[in-house]
C-alpha cells in the first residue's frame, strides 16, 4: 500500500531498502493490462487495482481482464520472488470477525448501498458509496457468465 501524509514534523529519513529486481521481469509479464510496462513506472490508467478503487468506470478494454476481482488486484505483488513466505495473512492467526472468506456478489446487488458500505467500512471506496461495490460485483458477476 502506497499512501501520503502531509505533516510540519521533521522526519529522519530512513534508509532505501536494499532490494534489488535484478534481472527478473515476473511482475511486468503477469500484469495482465501492460500497467507496469514502462520501467520503473505504474501506468495508475492500465492498472486493474485503480480501476476498483475508481469514481471512474474501468475503460471497455480492461473488462475482460477483470475477471471476478471485485476489490484491488494485486497479481503483480503475488508473483514477486520478494514477498515469497509473506503471506497476506499470518498463518494461526484468526480470521476477523468481520472476515468472509468468501462474498456473495448477488448478495452484494440485494443490499442497500450504505449498509454495502457500513459491512466493508475497512475498505476505501470511491466517494464512500456502496454503489460503487456494486458496479464492481456487476462487472465480475457479468464476466463470470461470459467464462461459462
Ligand atoms: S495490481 Fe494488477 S493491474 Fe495493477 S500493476 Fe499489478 S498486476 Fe498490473
Ligand atoms: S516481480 Fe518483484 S523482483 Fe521481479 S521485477 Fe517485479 S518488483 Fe522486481
Amino acid at each position: 500500500m502506497l499512501g501520503t501524509l502531509v505533516t510540519d514534523r521533521e522526519l529522519e529519513p530512513t534508509t532505501p531498502l536494499a532490494l534489488d529486481c535484478g534481472s527478473c521481469t515476473l511482475c511486468i509479464e503477469a500484469c495482465p493490462t501492460g500497467a507496469l510496462d514502462e520501467p520503473g513506472t505504474l501506468d495508475a490508467t492500465k492498472c486493474l487495482s485503480y480501476w476498483t478503487q475508481s469514481a471512474n468506470d474501468p475503460p471497455e478494454a480492461y473488462r475482460e481482464a477483470l475477471e471476478s476481482q471485485v476489490y484491488g488486484c494485486d497479481i503483480c505483488q503475488d508473483v514477486c520472488p520478494w514477498n515469497r513466505g509473506i503471506e497476506k495473512r499470518r498463518a494461526g492467526q484468526p480470521l476477523p470477525t468481520n472476515a468472509e472468506p468468501h462474498v456473495d456478489l448477488v448478495d452484494w446487488l440485494d443490499s442497500d448501498p450504505s449498509e454495502l458500505r457500513r459491512r466493508y467500512a475497512r475498505l476505501y471506496v470511491p466517494r464512500n458509496d456502496g454503489r460503487f461495490l456494486q458496479r464492481n460485483a456487476r462487472s465480475a458477476l457479468a464476466n463470470e457468465q461470459v467464462a461459462t
